[in-house]
């Protein structure tokens, strides 16, 4: 018996095997989860599929968050195949080239929209569309960065949507609480992965946190799936609205 054993969950974002979802799903799937996943693509299909598959998935779904349509087509194909969804692990988000390597001053106001879109709202929108298969409780997983609360060279409007990413967190968890449903997320330290490579100076951030963490190196996707663990499942059952810090101890450094 696992912790997770008898308990399915959909996971929305992995890319391909250096994805942060990748590593939460791997440890989710040994401790006994049933998982469904689902790509941004045809482009990430391809590398999805066959991860998936190698955990056992059969509900394998297109979902790309900014499409209200996508979103309630995905979740209905849940329904029909599961009929309830335990758990929801959403690791997700996106900002345009340019939002990323000009001026902060810069942002344009459509860079900004669709950076909070995708990178923020969709934790409402796929919350909403998992609500009424969650009929017993559920647990809810996002993952944010520091750069909510401090502002990091070049994270930018990525900064100001994973601000408006922590806030949504704690708002579904007020309002979802009194139905059984957490709502948390993980701040993860500096990985390398696709999305990481749109950082323009991310090698620098991660050679200074590997250098300045109390515990003097990164963190793993293995590492930020035990923690995964231990909030998707009943360990964490008095736990919501939290972030919970996965970066060796970066956040609480002074110098
Ligand atoms: P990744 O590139 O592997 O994952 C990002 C995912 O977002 C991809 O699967 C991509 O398909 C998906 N995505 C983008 N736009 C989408 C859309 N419109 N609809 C559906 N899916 C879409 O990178 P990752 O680092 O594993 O990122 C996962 C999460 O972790 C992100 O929220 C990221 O901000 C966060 N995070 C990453 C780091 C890091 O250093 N890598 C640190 C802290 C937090």
């Amino acid at each position: 018996m696992g912790l997770m054993t008898g308990k399915k969950g959909i996971i929305l974002g992995v890319a391909n095997d250096k994805s942060i979802a990748w590593g939460i799903s791997k440890k989710l799937h040994e401790e006994g989860a049933t998982l469904a996943f689902t790509y941004l693509n045809e482009v990430f299909e391809k590398r999805v599929r066959p991860l998936a598959e190698s955990l056992g998935a059969d509900l394998i779904l297109r979902c790309d968050v900014s499409k209200d349509a996508e979103v309630e087509g995905a979740f209905l194909e849940v329904e029909q195949k599961w009929g309830h969804l335990d758990f929801l692990v959403h690791s997700i988000a996106y900002a345009g080239r340019d939002e990323l390597r000009q001026p902060f001053v810069q942002t344009s106001r459509e860079g900004f929209r669709v950076a909070l879109d995708i990178s923020a709202y969709s934790l409402i929108g796929v919350t909403k569309a998992a609500l009424p298969l969650m009929k017993n409780g559920g647990s809810i997983l996002t993952m944010t960065y520091l750069g909510s609360t401090r502002a990091m060279p070049n994270y930018n409007v990525m900064g100001v949507a994973k601000a408006a990413l922590e806030a949504t967190v704690r708002y579904l968890a007020a309002e979802l609480g009194e139905k059984g449903i957490r709502v948390n997320a993980i701040s993860a330290g500096p990985i390398r992965t696709l999305a990481a490579t749109g950082i323009s100076n991310f090698s620098e951030i991660f050679g200074i946190m590997e250098n300045r963490s109390p515990m003097h190196r990164s963190v793993t996707t293995a590492e930020v799936g035990n923690s995964a663990l231990y909030l998707l499942s009943d360990m964490a059952s008095g736990v919501t609205g939290e972030v919970h810090f996965v970066d060796t101890g970066y956040n609480i450094a002074g110098l």
